[in-house]
């Protein structure tokens, strides 16, 4: 019917507000709560407040996974890939004769290869920059000497070892490792750690990192041969996997615990298939990062230094 009047509003019970009264009601019980309740955290703990002198900036609310700190937090590690790729076309350049300390030296050298060309100084490259993935998910910081000329600013051959040496000395390292590959005979397979022997000349004074890079080596060697297989080098070292030498300018002239890694060798078939494999290199580089963190984390590494 055309006539009727429109229904009536439901009937509300008498002393019952509607919803828009109830929810003004709460806003302006909640209003004081939260305004004293912000007032009460500037004051007594709460951000440039006066009581957050001492709080952590990175500081996150516990229970979560990143609250945990990791194992390498505060630790500087230095990894050096042995050659670079860019030496081949700067032969002039790294054939430059540079003071290490006694003698001079040539800048660098090109390295070794594979019987199908896979050059010691790619492998060297890959193998840091797993490692530093590796060192940094462990809240390690880490200084890689060179990128291989791929970002921006990095150098396109060397740096040459004196450098080499420099740059890890300048980070202040808690350890310092270079990367290699062999160039052995043939026949000849495994990997070995060089540590530095006891030198003291006009320019370099080995002495405070022999014992330290001594244990620095000796984790190296038991980390990497537990992720990879690899056996000690039969033509070195007489089976231990550790070899000292007093004629590495990289060594000589480093202050803080360094060894060079020669993870197996390239001219060796076997040996070679493993070094060329992103497989083999991935358990690599997981050694290498567990002899390191069992390096830096067992006691000794924090006083060697100091
Ligand atoms: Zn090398």
């Amino acid at each position: 019917m055309s006539n009727t009047l429109p229904p009536p509003l439901p009937d509300r019970p008498p002393g019952r507000r509607g919803p828009r009264g109830a929810v003004l009601l709460a806003l302006c019980a909640l209003v004081p709560l939260v305004l004293f309740g912000w007032l009460g955290w500037r004051v007594w703990g709460g951000d440039d407040g006066p009581g957050t002198a001492q709080r952590d900036p990175d500081a996150r609310p516990s229970g979560s996974p990143s609250a945990q700190e990791k194992e390498l937090d505060g630790r500087t590690v230095v990894l050096d890939p042995g050659h670079h790729p860019g030496n081949r076309d700067h032969a002039r350049e790294i054939n430059r004769q540079v003071d290490m300390g006694e003698g001079k030296k040539e800048c660098d050298t090109t390295g070794t290869e594979t019987e199908d060309g896979y050059a010691e100084a790619e492998f060297t490259l890959a193998l840091a920059q797993r490692v530093e993935r590796l060192l940094v998910s462990k809240g390690a910081e880490v200084v890689l000497v060179h990128s291989g000329g791929e970002k921006r600013g990095d150098v396109e051959w060397g740096p040459c070892v004196d450098e080499r040496a420099r740059i890890g000395n300048e980070a202040r390292a808690d350890a310092a490792v270079s990367l290699h590959a062999d160039g052995a005979p043939a026949d000849a397979r495994g990997f070995h750690v060089i540590l530095p022997g006891k030198v003291r000349t006009r320019g370099a004074d080995t002495r405070a990192i022999v014992a330290p890079s001594a244990r620095l080596g000796r984790e190296l060697a038991s980390g990497f041969r537990a992720a990879t297989g690899a056996r000690p080098a039969e033509y070195i070292g007489d089976g231990s996997g550790l070899d000292t030498r007093k004629d590495l300018g990289g060594l000589n002239l480093s202050r803080v615990p360094k060894v060079f890694l020669e993870c197996g060798n390239m001219r060796n078939a076997r040996d070679a298939a493993q070094l060329s494999s992103p497989a083999w290199q991935k358990r690599a580089a997981a050694g290498v990062a567990d002899g390191l963190t069992a390096y830096l984390t067992h006691g000794n590494a924090a006083g060697d230094r100091r």
